[in-house]
């Protein structure tokens, strides 16, 4: 069986891969943060410059209006009367050092037509402008042709930058006189701080004034054309004749610009690129740092996935596995039902051929039942013939003698004899058909008188000593009369038999004990005792030791059945001292009154 194919291992490989894929999603990241920081800054930034131009512009327009108010001044006007007389000059000079003390003006001074200045609020300075030409900056000439004029330049004697604002004096059509206002700018550059940001403000020309940084100062930022160039040299603003150009990199510099269209004035504020790229590449770090994540957390989702496939794979296959053996248990059951099956059928069979087997067994079993019977009847009915034979011999030879009570003794005995034969018959048949009479009580010594008397005969002929030593109470035990002396006498036959096989003294012993369960015969005999065979087997029928003529192996045979039916036991045995051992258990019974048993009769 074939297992589905586990799902593929997801690679960190794959997982590279798939962030260089998802790389590109920062490009717009950084596009839309640039544009973001870009404008925020551009904000801020247009914020901080329309702060300053407002203050400059404040700057500029406070004093704007400055020399046309003081035109009017008559005590100003009153110096072109007589330019030359010195208290007006004087008092003019004063005047001026007043205002712009109040005003906060840098200079302002009074210009004759001729461009010469007549009084200063610098009067008493070193650098004092009164006496000096200042006919060649525009600012003269414009409010010489009756215009207020403007102005950026650096100062000739001060060196400091400044803005001019001029206006003429009039009488009437005619200029007398002009009155310039000049606004120091340096200060203005001043207020700026430290900040990245950059300041710029450039003039009608394009040439930087006034800048944060200092090397940029009086640079032009665009190309300058001959009139440009030529008016640079005549009205001297910067203190260079030709500004050198100032190259901004546009990628370098985010720049915004505001106009002071009067004052004729770009101001300008340039942020470092830096400032957002910084921003920028602090929000793409976080971007990518949390697509990393999203990645990890990704790879992290797909492994707990592969590992719950692998778990799910891992059940299916112990399920399967599971599937497989329960089969193959179930396959080597069916095998070993059929099995079954085919030995009950086998069984069933032999049962068959055994019942076959048996009735033939039973049928043959008959057949030796027959035979064994019998053989049993001649064995059994033999000695009482041979004793008949004799008391008839006898009987005769008494009658010869006329001893005619001696010679009835003899028939009665034979009499008697005969009822015995009958009764050996009727038993033998019971023993065939294991016929049972129910045990009663009977004594015990007067049967064994009988069994002995029956072989007294062959006893004395053999010289066998009889040692008895039983109890002079009669002992009763549950039997069968006749049973009883069929088994006395069978044993005792059997232990002259032994006997009789070895050289005198020959001895038979006869014991008797009682116990709890009644009374134990012991017969013993001085002959040569069971062989280890005959212990094993002289119980079954027909085994002897002995030629056909003397035994059929049936009287232990006999005695065994009998015994049993009786309840007893018959156990064989030989003595430590040599010869056999035979006792008999006989159940214990109640004191009879008949020492006849009525089935010698049955
Ligand atoms: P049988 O006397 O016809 O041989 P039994 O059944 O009476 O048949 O005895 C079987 C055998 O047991 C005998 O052949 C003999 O070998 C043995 N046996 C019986 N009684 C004695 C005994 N008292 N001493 C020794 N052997 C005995």
């Amino acid at each position: 069986m074939t297992l589905p194919p586990m799902p593929p291992r997801p690679r960190w490989r794959n997982l590279a891969l798939l962030a260089l894929l998802l790389a590109p999603l920062l490009w717009p990241l950084q596009y839309f943060a640039e544009r973001y920081y870009r404008s925020e800054l551009a904000e801020q930034n247009r914020q901080t410059l329309d702060l300053y131009v407002a203050n400059l512009f404040g700057t500029l327009r406070r004093y704007e209006v400055l020399p046309n108010i003081l035109a009017d001044l008559p005590a100003l006007r009153a110096l072109f009367a007589a330019p030359e007389d010195a208290a007006r000059r004087d008092s003019a000079n004063r005047l001026l050092a007043r205002v712009r003390g109040e005003t906060g003006a840098d200079v302002i001074y009074l210009m004759g037509p001729a461009g010469t200045t007549l009084a200063s609020s610098n009067w008493d300075q070193v650098d004092s402008f009164v006496g000096r030409d200042f006919s060649y900056r525009p600012y003269f000439r414009e409010a010489l042709a009756g215009k207020p004029g403007r102005f950026f330049g650096l100062g000739t004697t001060s060196r400091k930058r400044g803005y001019f604002f001029s206006s003429p004096v009039r009488d009437g059509e005619r200029v007398i006189g002009i009155l310039v206002v000049k606004v120091d700018l340096d200060d203005s550059e001043a207020l700026w701080g430290n900040t990245p940001e950059q300041l710029m403000v450039t003039d009608r020309n394009g040439v930087v004034i006034i800048s944060s940084r200092a090397e940029w100062r009086f640079r032009a930022t665009r190309a300058l054309d001959n009139a440009e160039r030529a008016a640079i040299a005549a009205n001297q603003p910067y203190p260079t004749q030709a500004p050198t150009p100032l190259r901004l990199d546009g990628d370098a510099w985010l720049i915004q610009s505001r106009e002071l269209q009067e004052a004729g004035l770009t101001a300008s504020i340039l942020a470092p690129r830096q400032l957002i790229d910084r921003q920028v590449s602090t929000t793409l770090a976080v971007g990518g740092a949390a697509l990393l994540a999203l990645l990890l957390l990704l790879g992290l989702l797909l492994q707990r996935r592969r590992h719950y496939l692998e778990r799910i794979a891992f059940d299916a296959r112990a399920r399967r596995d599971l599937e497989i053996r329960v089969a193959e248990r179930t396959r080597d059951l069916e095998t070993l039902n059929h099995r079954l099956k085919d030995e009950v059928l086998e069984r069933e069979h032999t049962q068959q051929e055994l019942v076959r087997t048996q009735d033939e067994l039973v049928q043959a079993g008959k057949l030796t039942a027959l035979g064994t019977m019998s053989a049993s009847i001649s064995h059994e009915l033999n000695q009482p013939l041979a004793a008949i034979r004799s008391y008839a011999d006898n009987a005769g030879v008494l009658l010869d003698h006329q001893r005619l009570d001696d010679a009835r003794g003899n028939l009665r005995q034979i009499s008697e004899l005969t009822g015995r034969m009958a009764s050996i018959i009727a038993h033998l048949r019971a023993f065939a058909r294991r016929d049972r009479h129910a045990p009663e009580s009977v004594a015990l010594q007067p049967a064994l008188d009988d069994a002995l008397a029956l072989l007294a005969k062959r006893r004395r002929a053999l010289e066998v000593e009889l040692i008895r030593d039983l109890p002079d109470a009669t002992l009763w035990v549950q039997a069968g009369e006749t049973r009883l002396r069929q088994v006395l006498g069978n044993l005792l036959a059997n232990a002259l038999d032994a006997v009789a096989e070895k050289a005198p003294p020959r001895r038979i012993w006869l014991s008797a004990e009682v116990t709890a369960e009644g009374v134990n015969l012991l017969l013993r005999d001085n002959g040569p005792g069971f062989s280890e065979q005959a212990l094993r087997h002289a119980r079954e029928p027909f085994f002897t030791t002995k030629t056909s003529t003397q035994g059929l192996g049936l009287g232990l045979a006999i005695c065994e059945t009998l015994m049993r039916a009786l309840g007893g036991e018959l156990l064989l045995a030989n003595h430590p001292a040599g010869g056999a051992l035979i006792t008999l258990q006989l159940r214990g019974a109640a004191p009879g009154a008949n020492l006849q048993s009525p089935e010698e009769f049955s």
